[in-house]
């Protein structure tokens, strides 16, 4: 069965909104993003406690994080900035996981202002941290699993990976935390990008509750909660299949039925730190088409360019595209869909098989880049002196709002000196 990527408004709505703001922009469809929340929530509570914390690099805009505080999600922040955005969205105090690395004691200070919760990325952080901030109540440490665990196809093999403790480093770093004072702990992993195997996602739990006995047993520390980070993958081609989360939360609850209940550890809370599977498939960049050009092969020129989605140039990654008002006409064309980029690398779309599209400035079909609401937006970039596309909500009510304007030029000329 393909999945009918569909997008949620009509071509009329769409040029109407193209009208008035301009191409490209980046629209995200809250109705959507809620529901999905809703139903991550539903799914995990078969936990004593769940929480989300939204990883704010991916879509780094207060609106969508207010919507998300709204559903019960928290942060994840990895930044100062990042902080700082969770704070303007009303996210503060332990609803905010501060899972940095290579961390300035300043973004310490202002993680422990705030009472989020840090995550330590290394051993050598706990006196770091003792000493710029001082050690909070509740510290949380990030377990890197080695050889225990292979990784997945983005972010690579764990024992290459920069993050996290050692094993041994976690079980000495519990103790040194506890002799310190330290009250209150948690153990955060993070092993997977954009991955769509419900199992791995299970075992990466499994391995954790393990963990999370066995340090019980080692320090006679009983975690509050862990944390499964992000990774959770969305289906960017339509013969991909979405992540069941009533089946991942339930073999997750096995696990921890098997494991962690028995070691007593009964109330120990899940965390997680999705950020692509929760806003991912509902924002979308559209775009024009604006020049067609016929060489050896087809390309259709549209007016975005990777500086506002660079994960197809990036990774090579596949965006679904439809033609507004044309999703139904018969695919005959061949085209590359490409921008403005002086890069050749600059394709949104290879080879892809399409309806005929026309190409004008203005008259122009509109094009529709699916699954670009998650490290979209938030990964542009200035290079060869192009400006950001702004951001789209379409509100519940099926109202549009701007929730970030364009980049202009005189932003561009801003740093200058
Ligand atoms: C990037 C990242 C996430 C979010 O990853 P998604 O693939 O968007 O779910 C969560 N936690 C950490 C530590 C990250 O680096």
């Amino acid at each position: 069965m393909k999945l009918e990527k569909i997008f949620p408004l009509t071509k009329a709505a769409l040029e109407k909104i193209a009208a008035d703001e301009g191409t490209p922009f980046y629209i995200y469809d809250e109705k959507a993003i809620r529901e999905n929340a809703r139903r991550i929530n539903a799914a995990f509570s078969v936990f004593p406690s769940f929480l989300n914390h939204f990883a704010v690099k991916a879509m780094p805009n207060p609106a969508m994080l207010r919507i998300l505080r709204e559903e019960g999600f928290g942060a994840d922040c990895s930044s100062l900035p990042e902080l700082l955005l969770s704070e303007m969205a009303g996210i503060y105090g332990e609803k905010i996981m501060f899972t940095s690395n290579e961390t300035p004691s300043v973004e310490f200070k202002k993680a422990k202002e705030m009472k989020a919760i840090i995550n330590l990325d290394d051993f050598s952080h706990i006196e770091f941290l003792e000493k710029c901030a001082g050690l909070p109540e509740l510290v949380s440490v990030r377990y890197n699993p080695g050889q225990l665990k292979l990784g997945n196809a983005i972010i690579g093999n764990p024992v290459e990976a920069k993050y996290g403790f050692t094993r041994e480093q976690v079980i000495e770093g519990f103790k040194i935390l506890q002799k310190k004072g330290v009250k209150r702990f948690a153990l955060h992993t993070m092993v997977a990008s954009n991955e769509l195997n419900v199992g791995y996602h299970v075992e990466t739990g499994i391995l954790l509750f393990e963990f999370a006995a066995e340090i019980k047993q080692k320090t006679g520390i009983s975690l509050e909660f862990v944390n499964l980070g992000g990774g959770v993958g969305i289906p960017y081609k339509p013969e991909d299949k979405a992540i069941d989360y009533v089946e991942l939360a339930a073999g997750l609850k096995t696990a921890y039925d098997n494991t962690a209940v028995p070691a007593g550890l009964g109330s120990m809370g899940i965390h997680t730190e999705w950020g692509r599977a929760v806003t991912g498939p509902y924002g979308y960049l559209v775009t024009r088409a604006i020049h067609k050009k016929d060489i050896y092969r087809q390309y259709v020129g549209v007016d975005a360019s990777m500086a506002d989605l660079m994960r197809p140039g990036m990774y090579g990654a596949y965006h679904h595209i439809s033609v507004s008002g044309k999703e139904t006409a018969p695919h005959t064309e061949t085209y590359d869909v490409v921008g403005s980029l002086c890069e050749n690398c600059d394709k949104f779309a290879v080879r892809r098989i399409l309806p005929v599209i026309e190409c004008g400035e203005q008259t122009g079909d509109l094009l529709v880049i699916h699954d670009a609401g998650a490290h979209g937006r938030a990964m542009g970039f200035n290079y060869n002196g192009k400006m950001r596309c702004g951001e789209l909500l379409l509100c519940a009510d099926g109202a549009t709002v701007r929730i970030r304007r364009r980049e202009t030029i005189d932003d561009y000329f801003a740093t200058l000196v």
